[in-house]
């Protein structure tokens, strides 16, 4: 399978207090905030070359972010890679016994679809594969 890094999710507390680093003393440029109802977290998107910093933070307690944050703290959260047919490469994952958080893609941020690897079959890393729909 061919892929590139789309992006590094990062969790965070606090999106403002966040952007004070990532924007203001790094001085990345940010991409307007996107809320992904499905995982109850809001997102900010920091372009890097032809990657990307996604800054996470939990709209509501049961967010997965929120839960992550309650275990581990602010920190790296997951890696994502950009695949071009993301229902492929997840027929071949399973046919290599990879263990999937899900099995088919779900909407993601910017029209995307994603889909998770879950970190035992990832030594401890979160993927998310990634799909892009435009551009
Ligand atoms: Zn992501």
């Amino acid at each position: 399978m061919k892929a590139t890094i789309d992006h590094i999710g990062i969790a965070v507390a606090d999106l403002g207090d966040a952007l004070a680093f990532y924007r203001d003393a790094l001085g990345l440029e940010v991409e307007a905030p996107e809320e992904v109802a499905s995982q109850r977290v809001r997102a900010h998107f920091l372009r890097a070359g032809d990657s990307a910093i996604e800054l996470l933070e939990a709209t509501a307690e049961d967010s997965p972010i929120a839960k992550f944050m309650a275990k581990r703290g602010a920190g790296m959260h997951h890696v994502a890679l950009r695949v071009a047919d993301i229902v492929a490469a997840l027929a071949e994952l399973k046919t290599r016994g990879v263990r999937l958080i899900d099995g088919t893609p779900r909407p993601g941020a910017h029209g995307s679809l994603v889909a998770f690897v879950h970190p035992s079959s990832a030594h401890g890393v979160l993927i998310e594969l990634v799909e892009r729909r435009e551009k």
